[in-house]
């Protein structure tokens, strides 16, 4: 018997099999959980890319997949519908989504659109409040909401500019949330990953040299692999995290507590 079985939840921001949100389903699925997924719709009916995608991973396990734009309220209205109606309650739902358009992500801060800042907030940050706002009605006592977040939210990451203020403003609002729902026995919680090569990362100017920085930084002077982020957020996920909430989980080779370069370090190499 695994941890998740028996337990049932929602799964937003799969892209492809390179995506975070894979690397924990994957932990979940082997551990027994049943689970719904979301995608972006596709433009193109005839050709449904992002659909595709989602199919060719979780196609012999989801209980359903259903198209999400987390910018369109009857989205997510039908998603909480439906998870409803298959499976009357959910134990866990995992959010793990961000967006900036590249003009603004590109930077600097204090050149961002206004129209650009309000759509990396509605997309990066709001869209945790508004998931977790419908997943109350539907969620048991126990149950588990985690986000994804980034060092960028706590500390200057040059290059990381308009998603560090957002993921700022995701970590308060997980606290906050955290808070609010606490009292109905949800815990929520954000895991800080470190670099991983996917979809949104590689929008992100400088990521390779961070790669390069976590190598030669960290306590453990290495990146993190997908099934490390994938099993912590299992976890987090889980009843063996019952007493974690409002926290922000690092898992990053411990890249986040140092204050300077080792002596060892050899930057660049
Ligand atoms: P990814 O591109 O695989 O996932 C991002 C997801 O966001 C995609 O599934 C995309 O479809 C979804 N999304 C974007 N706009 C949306 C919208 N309007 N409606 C619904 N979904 C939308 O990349 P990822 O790296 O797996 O990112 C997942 C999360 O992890 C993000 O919050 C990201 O900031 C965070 N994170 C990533 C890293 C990293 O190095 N990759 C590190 C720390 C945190």
């Amino acid at each position: 018997m695994g941890m998740f079985t028996g337990k049932k939840g929602l799964v937003f921001g799969i892209a492809n099999d390179h995506s975070i949100a894979w690397a924990i389903t994957q932990q979940l699925r082997d551990e027994g959980a049943e689970m719904a997924f979301t995608h972006l719709p596709d433009k193109d009916p005839e050709r449904p890319r992002m659909e595709r995608r989602l199919r060719k991973l979780v196609d012999d396990f989801d209980k359903f997949i259903m198209p999400c734009d987390v910018q369109n309220d009857d989205d997510l209205d039908a998603v909480f519908a439906k998870a409803k109606e298959e499976f009357g309650e959910i134990d866990f739902l995992l959010h793990s989504i961000a967006y900036a358009p590249m003009d603004d992500l590109k930077g600097p801060v204090h050149g961002v659109s206004r129209d650009g800042f309000k759509l990396s907030m509605e997309i990066s940050c709001y869209s945790l409040i508004s998931l977790c706002h419908r997943a109350r009605d539907i969620m048991k006592p126990g149950g588990s909401i985690l986000t994804l977040t980034y060092l960028g939210g706590e500390k200057v990451i040059p290059g990381y500019n308009v998603m560090g203020v957002c993921k700022a403003a995701l970590e308060s609002t997980t606290e906050y949330l955290a808070h609010e729902l606490g009292t109905e026995g949800i815990r929520v919680n954000a895991l800080s990953a470190g670099p991983l090569k996917t979809l949104s990362s590689s929008a992100v100017g400088e990521f390779d040299q961070m790669v390069k920085l976590y190598s030669a930084f960290s306590p453990l002077r290495r990146n993190v692999t997908p099934e490390e982020v994938g099993k912590a957020g299992a976890w987090l996920l889980s009843d063996m995290a019952s007493g974690v909430v409002g926290e922000t989980l690092h898992v990053d080779s411990g890249y986040h507590i140092m204050g300077a370069p080792p002596h060892d370090a050899k930057i660049g190499e």
